[in-house]
């Protein structure tokens, strides 16, 4: 269950999006129609959508809360409502848009204390797990209710493949990454090089051109990779400085096991054998499972997101879990709350957060695919954070 303090920080968010969603109505009103201002309303859509995600999070959480009227777009919204001069105002359309240019190179810096980059080096390597699997093929068989002739044409297929399903199992050559955990990757490298916002404000005349040129100076670059096997030619850039983000644990991910078991460069770790079990690297008889149900839950992962720096020049990320849910869940958790949860603690050598997330189901898929995380899925366990 949630803490007090839990509760007390999604209404502090909640006031604060509030604020900032009143902030780009009243530049909408002044500025004319919307289609002329895709950064204000680039910005309103965002508020919203946060909005409703913190709603969604306390009516789960069982704390009732009064909807505004701002909190939903509404149709009385008419452009009469302006007037003529402030329409024109070309002064005042470019002020809001200087606003969020400047907001966005503070957000940047932000990010840039956050990962320890460099000015130079303002690039991160994140590196995907890396899952084999062998294809097996979906068959319909005899009973399935399909319709001639179709049917028909199938069944002669199977029988006559039948022959090659008998050939001994092997393990194709072919590397898997999870879908969850890309497509939370992807999000995560967009939240890091603030993709949207860039592409809207790299268009001309929107800001000034000092602002757009430091937006551009101060863009940090994410690099997507799977991680490498020990005969690949770039395994050793895993070893190198620099800032790393390892998706995947240790079960899936060299990169994540040669930190965590090797340099035990970290606080926790997902084992390796026993699945859905996080221990603590310096006490292996600390471990964490599902409090909610049971050591042998099926139903839910744990998700860990965890730093650690080895020097002033070598931080490792791990965003990981058990199951692929949990591995995603961990990512999704920190692009986030990267600002909200882990930017005080950005200079501590470590951290780790566990939460408790329900497992991804194949008829769910829908949910995790969606911008939004589902996240009153997800639950802290304790304690909520650990400090190496
Ligand atoms: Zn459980």
């Amino acid at each position: 269950m949630p803490t007090d303090d839990d509760i007390a920080d999604q209404k502090k968010l909640l006031a604060a999006y509030r604020q900032t969603l009143a902030f780009w109505l009243s530049q909408r009103a002044l500025s004319g129609p919307i289609h002329d201002r895709p950064i204000v309303e680039h910005a309103i859509v965002d508020a919203r959508n946060n909005i409703q995600r913190i709603k969604s999070i306390l009516v789960s959480w069982g704390i009732a809360i009064k909807d505004h009227p701002d909190d939903e777009p509404s149709n009385s919204w008419k452009p009469h409502e302006v007037s003529e001069d402030q329409f024109n105002d070309k002064e005042l359309n470019e002020v809001s848009s200087e606003s969020i240019g400047k907001f966005e190179l503070a957000t940047r810096d932000k990010l840039k204390d956050f990962f320890h980059l460099k000015d130079d080096g303002l690039e991160i390597r994140v590196y995907l797990s890396r899952h084999y699997s062998r294809t097996i093929w979906p068959l319909l068989g005899a009973n399935a209710p399909v319709r001639e002739p179709a049917r028909s044409r199938l069944m002669k297929y199977e029988a006559e493949e039948a022959r090659f399903l008998d050939e001994p199992k092997q393990f194709d050559p072919f590397t898997v990454v999870s879908a969850l955990e890309a497509i939370e990757a992807i999000k995560l490298k967009d939240e890091i090089e603030r993709a949207p916002l860039n592409d809207v404000l790299s268009r001309p005349g929107l800001v000034s051109d000092h602002v757009r040129e430091q937006l551009v100076k101060k863009r940090i670059h994410v690099q997507l990779g799977v991680c490498p096997e020990l005969a690949d030619l770039h395994y050793s850039d895993m070893l190198q400085p620099g800032i790393k983000i390892f998706i995947g644990g240790p079960r899936a991910n060299l990169g994540a096991y040669y930190y965590l078991y090797g340099e035990e460069a970290g606080i926790l770790r997902p084992k390796r054998a026993q699945k859905n079990v996080i221990e603590s690297i310096n006490d292996t008889d600390s471990q964490w499972f599902c409090e909610q149900h049971n050591q042998h839950c099926d139903e839910c992962n744990l998700a860990l997101i965890q730093w650690w720096r080895i020097d002033d020049n070598h931080w490792v990320f791990y965003l990981s879990g058990t199951g692929v849910t949990g591995t995603a869940a961990a990512v999704a958790y920190l692009r986030r709350y990267w600002l909200e949860k882990f930017y005080e603690h950005r200079n501590k050598r470590g951290i780790a957060k566990i939460l408790r997330v329900a497992r991804a189901k194949p008829e769910n898929i829908d949910q995790y695919v969606s911008r939004d995380w589902p996240v009153y899925n997800w639950y802290d366990t304790k304690p909520a954070l650990v400090e190496g």
